[in-house]
C-alpha cells in the first residue's frame, strides 16, 4: 500500500535520547528546555530575528491575525484553494472572508484580482503558499503599503522555502508554518508563526498561554503552547531536514520524467528564483482525456492512495453555506482546478521505483 504521505521521523533511540532529560528535570511545557532549545534551532536554520512556536498550525494562524488588532468585521483577502484552516482562522477571529481567485500555474492568489476587492473595510490579506508554491510576494507587498493592509501568510506547506535565497518567512507581517505530521517538516503537531517585530513576540507569546502576564491577563486568549514533546522530535527532525528534502527532489524529478509530456495532465514546473521543499507533487488533469475520479478509483485499486487535495473548495463547504455570502462561482479558476485536481503520494521514503508504477496507473 502506497498512501498519499508518510511522516518523517527520528530513530527511535535519537529521539529517546532528546527526551531523556524530560525524565531528570520534570518539566513538560511552558517554554521548557527543549522548547528554547528547538526555538533558537529554527531561528537560526530560517535566520529570521522572531519564531513563536505553537501546539499547532492552525492556532498559530489565528493568533498571528488575532495579534494585528484588525478592526471588527473587517475584510480579508484570501482565497478558497487551501485547507478550510485558512478560512476559519479568519471567521474565528470575526473577520469576513473575501475571496479571490488563484493563478493558473500555481494555484496561489491572483494578485491582478486583488485590488478589485477591496473595499473601505479591508484590512488585511491571507495569501497561502499553496503546495510549497511561493506567491507573488513582491506584488502583495506593494498593494498592502499602497492600501495600508497586514500581510498574514499561511506557509503550512512552506516551510524550509526560499525566494531570491531568503527564507519565505522574511515576507509579510507574520508567516504561519504548519509543523503537523503530514508536512514536511514535523513535531508531531505544532506549528509556528515567524515575523521580524517585538511587540509582535510579546503579544504572540501571552495569546498563546490564555493572555495571561505574571499577575493579570491582558487578552482573551486560548491555550497553544508547544510541549517539550513536540519541541524534541522538531530537534530531531530538524537535523535530517535538509537530507529528507533531497530524497523528495529525487522524487519529485521521477515524477516529472513521466508526466511533463503527458497531454491531459499537467504538472507544476520549478518557479523563477525559488529554492523549494518539494512538499508536494499535485496533477490537474484536463477532464476528458483523463478523469479525476476515474484516476483516483484506479490507483486506490492497485493500493494507491491519492487525494483530491484541495478539493471542495472553502467557499463550498457546509458550514459556510448558510451564511449565504460565499460564492464559488467568483473564483472559477480555483472552482476548475479543485474539480481536476489530484495530490499524488510524496514522502521523503517513497520508492523511485514505485513512483513509474504510479504513472503508469495513471496513464491506465
Ligand atoms: C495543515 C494546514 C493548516 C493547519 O495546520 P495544522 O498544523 O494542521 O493545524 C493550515 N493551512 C494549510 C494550508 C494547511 O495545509
Amino acid at each position: 500500500m502506497i498512501n498519499v504521505t508518510k511522516p518523517s521521523m527520528p530513530t527511535y533511540e535519537e529521539y529517546c535520547k532528546e527526551i531523556k532529560v524530560l525524565w531528570e528535570n520534570q518539566w513538560l511545557t511552558n517554554s521548557g528546555i527543549k522548547h528554547q532549545e528547538f526555538q533558537n534551532a529554527l531561528e537560526e536554520y530560517l535566520n529570521i530575528k522572531h519564531i513563536t512556536l505553537y501546539t499547532n498550525g492552525h492556532l498559530a494562524l489565528e493568533n498571528a491575525i488575532a495579534a494585528m488588532d484588525l478592526p471588527k468585521e473587517g475584510e480579508v483577502i484570501t482565497t478558497p484553494f487551501t485547507f478550510i484552516s485558512t478560512t476559519h482562522a479568519i471567521v474565528r477571529n470575526g473577520l469576513k472572508p473575501v475571496f479571490c481567485d488563484i493563478n493558473e500555474d500555481f494555484y496561489t492568489i491572483n494578485t491582478s484580482k486583488i485590488e478589485q476587492l477591496i473595499t473601505d473595510k479591508t484590512c488585511a490579506i491571507v495569501p497561502v503558499h499553496v503546495y510549497g508554491n511561493v506567491c507573488d510576494v513582491e506584488a502583495i507587498e506593494s498593494i498592502a503599503n499602497n492600501y495600508n493592509l497586514r500581510v498574514i501568510y499561511d506557509a503550512a506547506h512552506a516551510f524550509g522555502v526560499k525566494y531570491k535565497n531568503r527564507s519565505i518567512a522574511k515576507y509579510g507581517d507574520a508567516t504561519m508554518f504548519s509543523f503537523h505530521a503530514t508536512k514536511v517538516f514535523n513535531t508531531i503537531e505544532g506549528g509556528a508563526v515567524c515575523h521580524d517585530n517585538s511587540d509582535l513576540e510579546l503579544k504572540l507569546e501571552r495569546l498563546k498561554n490564555f493572555g495571561a502576564t505574571y499577575d493579570d491577563v491582558l487578552h482573551i486568549g486560548s491555550n497553544a503552547k508547544m510541549s517539550e514533546f513536540q519541541a524534541a522530535m522538531g530537534i530531531c527532525n530538524l537535523r535530517h531536514f535538509d537530507n529528507e528534502m533531497k530524497k523528495r527532489e529525487l522524487c519529485v524529478k521521477e515524477y516529472r520524467k513521466f508526466l511533463r509530456d503527458e497531454k491531459g495532465i499537467k504538472i507544476c514546473f520549478p518557479q523563477d528564483n525559488v529554492t523549494p521543499n518539494y512538499a508536494y507533487f499535485p496533477i490537474v488533469v484536463d477532464g476528458s482525456k483523463y478523469k479525476r475520479n476515474e484516476i483516483i478509483e484506479r490507483l486506490k485499486n492497485n493500493g494507491i492512495y491519492a487525494r483530491k487535495y484541495f478539493y471542495p473548495l472553502t467557499n463550498d463547504v457546509s458550514c459556510y453555506k448558510d451564511k449565504g455570502a460565499f460564492n464559488s462561482k467568483e473564483t472559477p479558476v480555483a472552482k476548475s482546478i479543485a474539480e481536476r485536481v489530484i495530490a499524488l503520494p510524496l514522502y521523503a521514503d517513497l520508492d523511485v521505483e514505485h513512483i513509474m508504477r504510479i504513472c503508469e496507473v495513471i496513464i491506465g
